[in-house]
């Protein structure tokens, strides 16, 4: 593969990388929905959460968890967000797993998701059909 992400890792475009490790690289996004929003990749490729392997998840997500903190702390934000969009329905640009971690403020305007709740005994038949898939 030689996607957007992949040419950053191998420095072929630049970026303003905030860690990297022997797995993971991790940079500023281009179009950060609050300062400090940073993206973390693994350097081995995968298209996202449906095919990356348990080693390159573990690694990702370790290096998320470090961050998290480290960023809020550095931009002066009351909280984050760790996001991983899968697929296109679900907003996803670019087809390199990655995960965001997204700074956030009291007062910046962003909302929680819209919800509704279900109809009646369809949260039953929706919880029966993911234990199904699941098998166990
Ligand atoms: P997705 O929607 O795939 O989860 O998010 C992809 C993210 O990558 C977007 O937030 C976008 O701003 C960011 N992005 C796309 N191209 C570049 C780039 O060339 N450099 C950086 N730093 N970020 C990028």
């Amino acid at each position: 593969m030689n996607d957007v992400f992949e040419k950053i890792i191998k420095g072929e475009l630049p970026s303003e990388k905030v860690y990297e490790d022997e797995e993971t690289f991790a940079f500023l996004d281009i179009n950060p929905t609050n300062p400090g929003h940073t993206l973390v990749v693994p350097r081995h490729y995968s298209r996202n959460i449906h095919d990356i392997s348990e080693k390159d998840w573990i690694a990702m997500i370790k290096v998320v968890r470090a961050l998290a903190p480290a960023i809020q702390k550095a931009v002066g934000a009351d909280g984050v967000n760790i996001i991983m969009n899968n697929e296109s329905a679900a907003g996803q640009l670019v087809f390199h797993s990655h995960v965001h971690i997204v700074p956030r403020f009291n007062d910046d305007g962003f909302k929680h998701w819209k919800g509704a709740p279900y109809k009646e005994g369809e949260m039953a038949e929706v919880g029966e059909k993911i234990r199904k898939q699941v098998g166990r």
